[in-house]
């Protein structure tokens, strides 16, 4: 529990974090149910001979099926991270108000989530993301810039002549390295294997990189074959890979059915990218930068939470034993990590061979989160083994007292994570709950612990011996007998 007692759940109408995910996606599903409407009532189209109709030959149905799916899909996407929020609202609290002094730092650190400026400090793991990232950014705003010209009446429309020429352009250089970042990382994580990656590679990873790879492929087969389809007109030379593939159907038969079938691809690829944001490690593409504009806090590096006057306080508990004993802070943390394992790659425990991998114990916490979860099922942070069971809302259910007591804490997993993710600070109160909860510590700590309570200090020296290693200094060096008034300087 570390510093304060279970707060007492809040059943107000305040605004939950929880709601958040539902307004923003609320929010955007009326807007593309409401944009699938008016562009049906008001049938305004670009006339310009230098322009693309939005569903080009496709019947009505699919403009139905595009504005009904996807506006139910969006909304399934804010349940699935309303759910994950309610789940870290079971922790307790923790002041990570932002004030007018953190303000700066906090968005500075935001910006560098974003802009993945953290992950560049491994410079061919970070151009590889940055290149699925960015493109897959300009990709999403291509299409949502044709929608939004389709809803504009004809005097405003804008996406025709060079400004549809420079569009086609920005897109296919966007595919491009879109789908280089892809096949890099494929390779990456398939070919190349290093063990940070090999270790963690689920089924989830195939399914995330596939559906990068079919949306960028079909995306590129879509608009060749609808410029087939048109007949190759010369405005749509721009399309600097689109269109010399459109050459390679020359001659085929029943191109709008195949255009139609490389759609209906793209599109579900699309949606299937959408549920897999919240229920995969892919939902760090929001909860990673918001980690980091959040990793701003009052107590400095390194401090542990204050405990309480044990003499005096209330509470039962202490430390870090079940979910509700964490902060929301660091169960958001669990769902912000990127399963990249750098903090294995740093960790001196875990190189010398001890049972600790500190990418494990975040991805334990979230597996143990996930299924005590409250409100309804998530999934783990990663995908766990059918085989491994939590049967009770215990972290040691998942860690043993073996990892907890292997770290140095000499925070170098914390210093090189790329999202911010305050690991020592679980495990740290983790081993708080063991040593006060269950004194379960190592034997050898036994003596030290024995010492601090009579002694008032770990080497169980007595207290009237203290100062007697001051003896063999010279006589011109003053020693203070702490006696009388004290105005020495003093470093610590
Ligand atoms: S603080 Fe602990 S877990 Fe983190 S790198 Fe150091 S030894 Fe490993
Ligand atoms: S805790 Fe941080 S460094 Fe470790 S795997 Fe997760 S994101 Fe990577």
């Amino acid at each position: 529990m570390g510093d304060s007692p279970r707060a007492p759940r809040s059943t107000g109408r305040k605004l939950k974090p929880s709601h958040i995910p539902w307004i923003l996606a609320g929010s955007f599903a009326i807007g593309a149910a409401l944009s699938g409407i008016i562009s049906t009532i008001t049938q305004w189209h670009d006339e310009s001979p230098v322009s693309r109709p939005v569903f080009y030959d496709m019947p009505s149905a699919i403009k139905l099926l595009l504005y009904t799916t996807l506006p139910l899909t969006i909304a399934a996407v804010g349940y699935l991270y309303a759910l994950r929020a309610a789940n870290w609202g079971r922790g307790q609290p923790d002041r990570r108000a932002q004030t007018t002094k953190n303000v700066g730092r906090r968005l500075k650190a935001f910006r560098q989530g974003v802009y993945m400026r953290t992950l560049l400090r491994d410079s061919a793991a970070g151009l590889m993301h940055s290149l699925i990232y960015f493109p897959f950014l300009i990709l999403f705003a291509v299409t949502n810039v044709l929608l939004i010209d389709e809803q504009m009446p004809r005097s405003l429309k804008f996406l025709h002549g060079d400004t549809y020429r420079a569009y086609v352009l920005v897109g296919d250089i966007a595919g491009v390295l879109f789908l280089v970042g892809i096949i890099w990382a494929i390779l990456r994580r398939y070919v190349q294997r290093p063990a940070r990656l090999r270790l963690k590679t689920r089924a989830e990873d195939g399914a995330i990189l596939g559906t990068f790879l079919v949306i960028g492929l079909t995306g590129f087969l879509t608009e060749a074959i609808r410029i087939a389809v048109a007949g190759r007109p010369a405005f749509e030379r721009w399309s600097v890979v689109g269109y010399p593939l459109s050459a390679l159907f020359d001659g085929w038969g029943s191109l709008s059915t195949w255009h139609l079938a490389s759609w209906i691809v793209h599109f579900g690829a699309f949606l299937a990218f959408l549920i897999l944001l919240p229920t995969t490690k892919l939902r760090h593409a929001f909860t990673s930068p918001v980690n980091m504009y959040l990793a701003d806090r009052d107590r400095p590096k390194g401090a542990m939470k204050p405990l309480p006057n044990l003499m005096e306080t209330q509470l039962e508990t202490f430390g870090a034993n079940a979910i509700e004993d964490f902060t929301w802070k660091q169960l958001l943390d669990v769902d912000a990590c990127t399963v990249c394992g750098r903090c294995t790659s740093v960790c001196p425990a875990h190189a010398t061979g001890k049972p600790l991998d500190p990418r494990e114990i975040v991805l334990k916490v979230g597996h143990v989160m996930a299924a005590t979860s409250a409100g309804g099922p998530i999934s783990p942070v990663v995908g766990q083994d059918a085989d491994l069971t939590v049967s009770a809302d215990s972290v040691f259910e998942r860690i043993s007292a073996e990892e907890i007591w292997a770290c140095t804490s000499c925070k170098a997993c914390d210093e090189i994570c790329p999202v911010n993710i305050e690991i020592l600070d679980k495990i740290l109160d983790m081993r708080r709950y063991l040593s006060l909860m269950e004194s379960n510590f190592p034997t050898e700590l036994g003596n030290a612990y024995r010492s601090m309570e009579n002694q008032s200090n770990p080497w169980g020296m007595n207290q009237a011996e203290r100062a007697d290693w001051a003896k063999a200094i010279p006589d011109d060096v003053p020693i203070v007998d702490g006696s009388g008034p004290f105005d020495h300087e003093y470093l610590y």
